[in-house]
């Protein structure tokens, strides 16, 4: 498990907002009301998290989300600490406690049991009740609960019920336009622009490919890894093969066509 309280303490994690997202997680902070981010990986989800919670001066509890996740890692358990039996909260509750963001991020992989402790802090009680210490805790204004999940993997038995994912507003990410994703993998990576431009047309056109032979489009996470390597000296096709065509496939001859639309757009 994952937790950090504001990884960059003191600045804010630049985020550069596709629409206004940012209007939005401020409303919904204000006004006391979960949300749900939904898109596929490495789009910019938990930047714009950690960049809002910083934004609103709110410590950030991040949770990554496995398929043997459940209830008692977020509320919390005894543990066996110098001969003493001592509760120690798990990161759900000490966001209650002290007023911060708790981000799940891809909660559908957690078990079953987790959804049935964010009902109720989820709707207007607010409250997270505690069975094993008996306590019933209150959620004051600054708590905030975000969630993520990725749609795209279309596993039927991995969706979001319609009773938990009705509790919560819910905005939609997708990799971000040229305009948007050029500036970011600058100022990500330092690549030169020319460069990062011709980085961003691959990508677009690897996505294309989403649906025919490949499961999931190049994300912004690659892209900015490929600028990175070649601004630190790797040559330009060497870095395309390990961070946008590797990362795609197992499939040799997929990765051979990858190969060649990538030659034919550089
Ligand atoms: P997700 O949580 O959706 O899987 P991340 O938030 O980890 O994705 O994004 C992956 C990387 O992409 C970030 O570390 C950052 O470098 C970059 N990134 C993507 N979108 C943006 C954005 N709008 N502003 C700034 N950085 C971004």
């Amino acid at each position: 498990m994952d937790q950090f309280v504001n990884p960059e303490s003191g600045t804010v994690p630049f985020y550069l907002p596709q629409g206004d997202e940012c209007d939005v997680f401020a409303a919904a902070h204000r006004s006391c009301l979960p949300l749900l981010l939904k898109g596929p990986t490495g789009c910019g989800k938990t930047r714009f998290v950690a960049h809002m919670a910083a934004k609103l001066g709110r410590p950030l509890y991040t949770v990554a989300c496995h398929d043997d996740l459940s209830a008692a890692d977020l509320i919390g358990r005894y543990l066996l600490k110098g001969g003493e039996t001592v509760w120690v909260d798990g990161p759900l509750t000490r966001a209650v406690r002290e007023g911060a963001i708790c981000y799940l991020d891809e909660v559908v992989e957690a078990r079953k049991d987790v959804a049935v402790v964010l009902h109720p802090l989820t709707d207007d009680r607010r409250i997270l009740p505690i069975d094993r210490t008996g306590e019933e805790l209150q959620a004051g204004p600054g708590f905030m609960l975000v969630a993520s999940y990725n749609p795209g993997y279309q596993n039927i038995l991995k969706t979001l019920k319609p009773s938990t994912r009705q509790r919560f507003l819910s905005v939609e990410f997708g990799f971000p336009k040229p305009e948007h994703e050029v500036p970011v993998v600058i100022a990500e990576s330092g690549l030169a622009e020319d460069r990062v431009r011709l980085l961003v047309r691959i990508a677009g056109k690897l996505r294309g490919l989403k649906g025919q032979d490949l499961e999931e489009g190049v994300s912004t996470r690659l892209v900015v890894y490929c600028a990175t390597l070649i601004a630190q000296g790797m040559s330009f096709d060497r870095a395309v093969q390990v961070a946008m065509i590797e990362p795609l496939t197992d499939d040799a001859e997929v990765k051979r066509g990858l190969a060649d639309l990538v030659t034919a757009v550089a």
